[in-house]
Order: C-alpha cells, then sequence, then structure tokens
C-alpha cells in the first residue's frame, strides 16, 4: 500500500500539467505576499505592468458585443455539470476507463483553475494593496464631524435639483435611454479624469451589459469589473440614472484601483466633471446615498430623520423610488450577495469587510471642505 502512494506521489510530481498549475499557485502566491507585505511593490506594479492588460487583453476582448465574462461563468458551470454527470456514468458503466476519463478531467480543471488564479493575482489582486486615489490625488482626508456631514448631504441634495432645472435636463435624461451612448460618454468621463491623473489615462473598452441583469438586480448589483477579460460590466435592467456613475465605477476599477471607496470616488469625479447633466445627476445620487449611509451609522434615527427632512422633496421621492426598487426580490439573494462580497474583501486583506465604503464620504467632505463650514451652511 504505503509502495503504490509512493508511485503515484511520484507520477503525480513528474506530471507536466500538474508541475505548470504549481508553478502558476506558487508565483501568485509569491505575488500576493509582495504586494501585501513589501511596502511600494503594488504601486509599483500598478504604474508600471498593470496597464498592459487593459491595455491588451482590454483591447481584444472589447469589440465583443457580449460580456464574455458572463459567457466564461456559463460555460464553467456547463463544463462542471458535464463532468461530474460523465464521471458518475463512466463509474456506473465501469468498461476499466473511468479513472482515466475522472484524472485527466481534474488534471484539466487544476490547469485552468490555477492559470485563473494567476491571471486574477495579476489584474486584480495586487492592485489591492496600491496606494489609494486620496493618497494619488493628494487629497488627504480628515476627521469627519457630524454637522459636515449633515451639511454635505443637503448641498448634494441642493445640487441634484439645480440639475433638474437645467435647460438641458429633458434631453440628457432621454440621452439615457440609449445604452452605447451612455458607454461612449463614460469613456470620455474617465478620458477627460485621465487628462489630470495619468494612472486614469489610456484605454476603455466598451462597457457591455450582464445578459441576466435581473439576477443582478435581485443581488442588489450594479456592475462587475472581470479581471479575466477587462471588461467593465454593468446591470441594464436598473434604473438608468443610476448607470453612468456605475459604469466609470467599473472603469476605475478597470485601471487597477480595485477598492470600493477609491472607484466611487473616481466614479463621482469623473460623473461630476462630464458635461452631461444626467451623468452630474447620477454622481450627486450616489454620494448623496453614501453620505446618508455614513450619516445614518454615526446619528440617532431622530437626528437622521431631522436631516432628511430638510432635503428637497424631489430628491426625497427619487431617493426612497430606488429604496424601495432595492428592497425587491426576495432578501436571501441581496444577503447571498452581501455575505459572498464581505468574504471577497476580507480574502483581499479588506479587513474592514463591506464598511470601508464610509471613505468615500471621507474623500467628498476633503473634495467639499471649503464650502463646508458647518456655521455658515446651517
Ligand atoms: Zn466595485
Amino acid at each position: 500500500m504505503r509502495n503504490r502512494i509512493r508511485t503515484l506521489i511520484h507520477n503525480i510530481s513528474r506530471d507536466t500539467g500538474i508541475q505548470i498549475s504549481a508553478g502558476m499557485i506558487l508565483f501568485s502566491v509569491i505575488l500576493m505576499l509582495a504586494s501585501r507585505y513589501h511596502k511600494g511593490f503594488a504601486q509599483w506594479y500598478a504604474l508600471n505592468i498593470y496597464p498592459i492588460f487593459p491595455e491588451t487583453l482590454g483591447r481584444i476582448f472589447s469589440p465583443w458585443p457580449m460580456s464574455l465574462f458572463e459567457v466564461g461563468i456559463l460555460m464553467a458551470v456547463f463544463a462542471a455539470v458535464y463532468f461530474i454527470f460523465m464521471s458518475i456514468w463512466r463509474l456506473y458503466i465501469n468498461n476499466g476507463k473511468q479513472k482515466v476519463f475522472i484524472l485527466t478531467g481534474l488534471k484539466k480543471g487544476m490547469l485552468l483553475i490555477s492559470a485563473l488564479i494567476l491571471t486574477y493575482t495579476l489584474t486584480c489582486s495586487i492592485n489591492y494593496h496600491r496606494d489609494d486615489i486620496g493618497t494619488v490625488l493628494k487629497r488627504p482626508v480628515e476627521a469627519v464631524s457630524v454637522a459636515k456631514l449633515e451639511t454635505l448631504c443637503i448641498l448634494l441634495s441642493e445640487q441634484m435639483i439645480v440639475l433638474m432645472d437645467n435647460p438641458e435636463w429633458t434631453s440628457s435624461l432621454q440621452s439615457l435611454n440609449d445604452m452605447d451612448s451612455i458607454g461612449t460618454e463614460a469613456i470620455a468621463a474617465m478620458k477627460n479624469l485621465g487628462d489630470r491623473e495619468p494612472s486614469l489615462s489610456g484605454y476603455y473598452p466598451n462597457p457591455k451589459p450582464i445578459y441576466f441583469s435581473k439576477l443582478m438586480s435581485m443581488m442588489g448589483i450594479e456592475g462587475i469589473y472581470s479581471p479575466f477579460t477587462m471588461e467593465a460590466n454593468y446591470n441594464n435592467d436598473m434604473t438608468s440614472f443610476l448607470v453612468p456613475f456605475t459604469m466609470c465605477h467599473e472603469f476605475a476599477h478597470l485601471k487597477g484601483y480595485m477598492r470600493e471607496e477609491d472607484a466611487n470616488f473616481i466614479a463621482y469625479l469623473a460623473s461630476k466633471d462630464s458635461p452631461s447633466p444626467a451623468f452630474q445627476y447620477s454622481g450627486a445620487f450616489h454620494a448623496l446615498t453614501y453620505s446618508l449611509n455614513a450619516l445614518k451609522k454615526a446619528v440617532s434615527i431622530e437626528q437622521y430623520y431631522d436631516t432628511y427632512e430638510k432635503l428637497p422633496e424631489l430628491v426625497r421621492i427619487q431617493l426612497s423610488y430606488i429604496g424601495e426598487q432595492n428592497r425587491e426580490g426576495p432578501v436571501i439573494y441581496r444577503d447571498m450577495a452581501r455575505y459572498v462580497n464581505n468574504a471577497y474583501l476580507l480574502a483581499n486583506a479588506q479587513s474592514k469587510g463591506a464598511g470601508s465604503y464610509g471613505l468615500m464620504v471621507d474623500y467628498l467632505i476633503a473634495e467639499y471642505k471649503d464650502v463646508l463650514e458647518p456655521d455658515e451652511l446651517l
């Protein structure tokens, strides 16, 4: 028995496929450790090596009209079901070749998984440890007072009202019916930001809608970046004014800003500076949502509603409309998505889990620090 195990281990260690898989996993682990523990490595990588991927893979996958990320997931599910079914069938008919079929299948599966782990490390995992956008843009964040947070909420909601009074508002809203034109404007908005910050310059692929967007809505997901195909995917089932900010958010991930708070703030800056009132509205709406959520955590429920009641009625109607949409569908899908998201962030050493979304509000307060003197505005 011991000899048989020894022979099996010997044969496995001499198998080229397994050696390649082990090499890819080892290389991934070394890169992950270097990005977490070697100061400066992740930032150097983000600026010098990572841009190769959006410039190459991004260009290759961009022209395809469908999300190849979604196609890949579907194919992986079908392949796994096929392999399990065929393995059981071959064990049942017992024709003597079942061992070869199962071992070959497992080896190919292992090779594919190791290649995906290495790709994920190169295009995503290392970037979680690069410098944050506040450091890159030299905008230090300060301690946030509740008074400033309340003022920020009112300021953002007033910006939304001004946008709705803009003479171009109706035509801008109509442009949101055409997802291709939102995509073109999202690329232009990000390139505009890239003129000021070089790490956001360069090539942007076409954003892609997800075919099973309804499922994303049930899970409360607005978009998803694919580190395997360099695609910025978005949910085209959600209310259209949420799409511009979402596309810019996924583009920020595509430029290597993996942390949610960084991607949110980049998307906010890109939307705010876009000439389209609908983009500016999308940015202000998301910024207001994050600010209100932060306020809700920071004060008593009475104090929160005191501020909420000060927001213009049109904005409150919009907020409750989107809030109700988010509560549609079974709670289990949203809980599942939240659980997976938290586990994913923790696996990438983002220790605060989904709670780290709060930094977006710190960035916003730093952005408006000149106009957020609470005594003057409240
Ligand atoms: Zn994101």
